[in-house]
């Protein structure tokens, strides 16, 4: 269940559909607690998106209700990812979009890893 004030939890999402299989994704690693997978929409040389296999809405869903299993499970296969994907030498971002304010559009939590260019100091 989502924390107080969150939205619930919506079957439909489209990271839902793709953890279910219904919605194909070109997939980078899977284990029993995350699926990583190349974004549609690449912004950067590397981008992947990390998803927890559990229903959560966001980071603030996330944080306040996944098992500390859950969490290092997740947290491991985003430091993994990065790895595989030879990021970990140049260096990487990995940033997450938390509501409204932040624009996220997919409402199962998910974070960005990207890479493969300097990516500058910016954060928004
Ligand atoms: O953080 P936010 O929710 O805005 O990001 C959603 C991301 O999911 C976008 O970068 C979008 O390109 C990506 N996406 C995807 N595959 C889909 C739908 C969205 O990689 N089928």
């Amino acid at each position: 269940m989502p924390v107080s004030g969150m939205p619930p939890y919506d079957e439909g999402n489209i990271f839902a559909r793709i953890l279910r299989g219904e919605i194909p994704a070109n997939k980078v690693h899977e284990d029993e607690h995350a699926l990583a997978f190349h974004d549609i929409a690449p912004q950067a040389p590397v981008h992947v998106l990390v998803i927890p296999k559990g229903r959560y809405v966001s980071l603030a869903d996330f944080s306040a209700a996944a098992s500390p299993e859950a969490m290092a499970g997740f947290w491991r296969a985003v430091g993994l990812v990065a790895r595989q994907l030879g990021l970990e030498g140049p260096g990487y971002r990995v940033l997450t979009n938390m509501g409204q304010d932040a624009g996220q559009e997919v409402p199962h939590f998910h974070v960005h890893i990207l890479g493969g260019r300097p990516l500058g100091a910016m954060l928004v």
